[in-house]
């Protein structure tokens, strides 16, 4: 192992034509901003397999040296301080075109400063919830380069126009400030949970435009689509995805349901509001207890409650709160009915309960509510059918609202679907600024030159 190689090893630097001299490879400490950085000293050289500009295969010494140049990179930290890295390029001559090209490396892109390990790292910085300059702080490079990083490794990731999976997913989270209450939309995988893109309007006509981009027959391949209950991606669905089946989130049938009952509860709250204060105490802190699945209700447990004389089980307390009404009881168990049929994936039981409610005379709310799920029965049964639900979408997004808290930068749509593609998309990619050049990749380059000149 030579002196080259351990220094090599130690600062983690793949590329094995880039040669250190142990005798004086350290230069003195440099200034700049404030920030003291290390200097070394290196040499890039190599036998050149082709000449980069015509293509011809190097042999009898056809490419030869032809003098070098330094250009000065930024490496990461060694034990806390910044490094730089004064790296003489070797120039070669073609004898056969004439012409000179420099020696390419793995470590940094031609023309270019900031060395790749430093950008992949920064990267996979950019994947957790911090901001842009304690990112930048941390290497020692701008925020400016953060940022512009942050643009370049985004756009790697934009989803292909080539590729759509089996079963979707659509939902929507709050957009960046300047699009003020507007709504950005987010789709995903079902299947597999995988991000895929984010629109920034989630209006149908933005949508539609969206979708009709990818070909037809991709689009006719998707076989469901998982929703909300919100209605304007129904018109997408049908126009963009003609053989897809409509599946309605569970989670949001249940938050609909839930919704109906709670504001049934504040109803009825409000009307013994001054008649019976302790009674209205109890409904106001026991919303939760309402909203709890009846059929995940402790009824063996007895205990003190503070709003209960003697010992009181779950149960009993449910059943003192449905006491006060005679429709807010009813209304409970019928919610509870179509909340347990969703549960066990029971679509018919589901619609014979929906069809029970009007049996009765019920708030025009409620009554609202009944409506909609009937008027969504068919997708509601499709999602008793299908697991596919819309429950990772909910995490991501939450992880979408710290993104946005950590601030700095998102006034800006871009940068914040940049850093949510990065975040949830980088890992297949990771390692695309660290891939040393290869030969084929030499001669194509050569090529290229070849066309272009
Ligand atoms: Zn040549």
């Amino acid at each position: 192992m030579t002196y080259s190689h351990i220094i090599r090893k130690t600062l983690n630097i793949k590329d094995k034509n880039i040669h250190f001299d142990p005798e004086h490879y350290i230069l003195p400490d440099e200034t700049l901003n404030k920030i003291t950085y290390k200097v070394l000293e290196a040499t890039l050289t190599y036998t050149p397999k082709a000449c980069e500009k015509c293509g011809t295969v190097n042999q009898n010494h056809l490419v030869i040296k032809n003098g070098r140049k330094s250009s000065l990179l930024k490496l990461g930290t060694v034990m806390f301080q910044p490094v730089r890295l004064r790296l003489w390029k070797q120039r070669f001559l073609c004898k056969a075109c004439n012409q000179t090209f420099m020696a390419k490396t793995s470590l940094v892109q031609p023309h270019c400063f900031i060395s790749n390990p430093i950008k992949s790292h920064i990267a996979l910085e950019l994947q957790t919830i911090q901001s842009m300059k304690a990112i930048g702080d941390r290497v020692a490079v701008s925020p400016h380069t953060v940022m512009r990083i942050l643009k370049t490794v985004g756009e790697t990731l934009e989803p292909t126009r080539h590729a759509l999976p089996e079963h979707l997913s659509f939902d929507e989270f709050k957009s960046v400030k300047e699009a003020a209450g507007a709504m950005s939309f987010i789709f995903s995988n079902s299947q597999t949970h995988d991000v895929i893109d984010i629109i920034e309007n989630r209006q149908q006509s933005r949508l539609i435009a969206y979708f009709q981009r990818y070909p037809y027959t991709l689009r006719k391949q998707v076989r469901t689509v998982t929703i909300d209950m919100y209605s304007p991606y129904i018109a997408v669905i049908e126009q963009c995805f003609p053989n897809a089946k409509l599946i309605i989130d569970r989670f949001h049938i249940v938050q609909h349901l839930n919704r109906a009952l709670n504001r049934l509860r504040i109803e009825v709250m409000n009307t013994h509001r001054y008649s019976r204060p302790t009674d209205y105490h109890k409904l106001k802190k026991q919303w939760k207890l309402i909203l709890k699945n009846s059929w995940k209700v402790d009824f063996e447990t007895f205990y003190t409650h503070r709003l209960y004389d003697g010992l009181v089980s779950q149960k009993i307390m449910i059943n003192y709160l449905l006491s006060f009404d005679e429709q807010f009881k009813w209304v409970y168990s019928l919610i509870n009915d179509l909340k347990y049929s969703l549960s066990v994936g029971k679509s018919t039981q589901f619609n014979h309960h929906l069809e029970r409610s009007k049996d009765r005379q019920l708030k025009r709310y409620i009554r609202t509510t009944m409506q909609t799920l009937e008027k969504y029965s068919g997708s509601i049964s499709n999602s008793c059918t299908y697991t596919l639900s819309n429950g990772h979408l909910e995490g991501i997004n939450n992880k979408i609202k710290t993104m946005k808290r950590s601030g700095y930068g998102y006034r800006n749509f871009r940068n914040l679907r940049a850093r949510i593609l990065i975040s949830f998309k980088l890992t297949e990619k990771q390692d695309q600024f660290i891939r040393p050049v290869t030969f084929e990749e030499e001669r194509e380059l050569a090529r290229q030159n070849q066309n272009a000149a």
